[in-house]
């Protein structure tokens, strides 16, 4: 196969073709990472990428927006369509620009906010001391129950009311249960507070009517539309009408220049994908297999984080096992299976080396796979785990793993060879 780019720039190219290569021959089990369709690849690679268009549809500071303005219209209506929502804004560029911008419409820096805390679940932007939230907002952290692992409504209840936040964050990157977002709203009503939920990770469970929704709890909901609602690398911001001219105002001029195009294009065609019923056999499906690959692990003797999964995620606590997060990720990789350390509630670990690991099964649904490929990734797991300093042990899962892969085909005919 030769391409344009091939031709012009096979430096490029070959990168491309080897990234490809190891998602065509790996085992893709970030909880964060999907597969998008060719039709969303499509939309991405397209001369919309070319076009400026600062401001709104039909508001904007360019002319020849005409086009885009019927994109951007048409991503905004599948989108409030899918979720229910009363108001979209689908120009933020990433999940953490979403929440920026959530941050810059309800609050003046200084106020307190509250959020989950990041080493048991929580995100950066929900007030990490390394993050802008954490650096410009006073935070106010909360956690899981120790006998649980699930989210303490109690201790979210009193402190909320002994520190009067002004926002509450709901939403993680590494809770597997659901998250009673109504629980949050009557916190926040209790004290006169904003609740922003953040389902970057859920958003495609939520879509599909999998996974509870906050859409009538929250004022404003925030999402990624590439995790599991396996769109393009992006984000967007849902909100009760009360909130779009401050949103609107955020995102542009506030936070942003140009929206990429291109990208709300691509959102609009995975919008219309999540409202297929194919969409919801495949929300189902994942969650189908992160139950069956939660129970096949404690099965072979590992913990799992509030002892199991109602999502699309677990995170394995690794302590029966005798080996940290850190060795067990490195190990994984070289067998190509991808995962992330992570940390478990109340780690003993420094977040360097972690107890646990992420496992999540979106990709790999997408591919195809199912509860019989889940067990069998189990085994490879725990098998790993057990012998991760036998090199002929690496060696034979490596070509397990590699041929299981090859039996699920995901952008084969991109792959040159
Ligand atoms: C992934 C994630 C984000 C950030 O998304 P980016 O697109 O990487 O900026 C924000 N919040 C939560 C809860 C996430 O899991």
């Amino acid at each position: 196969m030769s391409t344009v780019l091939s031709k012009q720039d096979p430096e490029v190219f070959n990168l491309i073709q080897k990234e490809t290569a190891r998602q065509e021959y790996g085992l893709e089990m970030i909880p964060s990472e999907n597969f998008v369709s060719e039709a969303v690849l499509e939309a991405m690679g397209s001369t919309l990428t070319n076009k400026y268009a600062e401001g709104l549809p039909h508001k904007r500071y360019y002319g020849g927006c005409e086009v885009v303005d019927s994109v951007e219209e048409l991503a905004n209506a599948r989108c409030e369509k899918l979720f229910g929502a009363e108001f979209v804004n689908s120009q933020p560029h990433s999940g953490a620009q979403a929440n920026q911008a959530a941050y810059e419409a309800l609050l003046t820096p200084g106020d307190v906010v509250m959020g989950m805390r990041l080493d048991q679940g929580g995100h950066l932007t929900h007030g990490s001391p390394v993050n802008f939230s954490g650096k410009h907002y006073k935070i106010v952290a909360y956690g899981v129950r120790e006998s649980d692992h699930l989210i303490d409504y109690d201790e979210l209840m009193h402190l909320a009311r002994t520190h009067r936040p002004k926002m509450i964050i709901c939403g993680a990157s590494a809770y597997s249960r659901r998250i009673e977002f109504d629980k949050f709203r009557k916190a926040a009503d209790e004290v006169g507070a904003f609740v922003l939920a953040d389902i970057a990770h859920y958003a495609g469970l939520v879509a599909a009517g999998d996974y509870p929704s906050p859409v009538a709890f929250a004022d404003i909901v925030t999402t990624t539309t590439h995790k599991t609602l396996r769109g393009p690398r992006s984000g967007l911001i849902m909100a009760k009408a009360a909130h779009a001219k401050a949103i609107n105002k955020a995102v542009f001029p506030g936070l942003q220049g140009g929206p990429h195009m291109h990208t709300i294009a691509a959102k609009a065609v995975a919008f219309a994908e999540a409202l297929q019923p194919a969409f919801k056999s495949y929300s189902k499906a994942v969650i189908k297999n992160a139950q069956a690959l939660s129970l096949a692990l404690i099965g072979k003797g590992f913990k799992i984080v509030s002892g199991g999964t109602d999502s699309h995620l677990l995170v394995v606590d690794l302590r029966p096992a005798n080996v940290t997060g850190k060795v067990a990720e490195q190990a994984l990789d070289r067998v190509g299976i991808t995962v992330n350390k992570n940390t478990i509630p109340f780690d003993p670990q420094p977040p360097t080396v972690c107890s646990g690991i992420r496992l999540g099964t979106p990709a790999l649904t997408t591919r195809g796979m199912g509860v019989n490929e889940m067990r069998q990734i189990a085994d490879f797991i725990s098998d790993l785990v057990q012998h991760h300093e036998d090199p002929a042990k690496l060696e034979s899962l490596r070509a397990d793993v590699r041929s299981l892969a090859q039996k699920f085909p995901l952008y084969k005919d991109r792959l040159v060879r």
